[in-house]
């Protein structure tokens, strides 16, 4: 896949506010927040869609989502509730092509989605 805005962020080439870490997550806060916690969890090798996940990949996705699962915990609003999203391609309103993981949380979110 090409490079991504998010491959410079995992290099360190422009900045990010950086929440978690580990050998293959990266989490960083949405430049745009759609809800008062808006953190993006991606994995630091690069796939550009959910499309491109394959069998090997499953570990890694498993991983990406228990990450989230441990930041809710750790910062106080696991019980209350959040909201994990995943977009793909065009209906799914992806516009960076390095799969991530998007984190909401801080007020009630709406469903369904527009
Ligand atoms: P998506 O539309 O699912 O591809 O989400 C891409 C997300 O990346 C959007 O919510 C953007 O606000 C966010 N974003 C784009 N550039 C940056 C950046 N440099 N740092 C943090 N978030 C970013």
């Amino acid at each position: 896949m090409g490079d991504t805005i998010f491959g410079k962020i995992i290099r360190r080439e422009i900045p990010a506010d950086i929440v978690y870490e580990n050998d293959e997550i990266l989490a960083f806060r949405d430049v745009n927040p759609q809800a008062p916690v808006h953190v993006l969890f991606i994995p630091k090798r690069p796939l550009a869609t959910l499309n491109e996940a394959g069998p090997d990949d499953a570990g890694l996705l498993g991983r990406l989502l228990l990450a989230c699962a441990d930041y809710a915990k750790q910062e106080g609003f696991a019980e209350q509730g959040y909201r994990t999203v995943i977009n793909c391609n065009e209906h799914g309103g992806q516009t960076v092509f390095h799969l991530h993981v998007h984190l909401l949380a801080g007020r009630p979110l709406h469903w369904p989605p527009g």
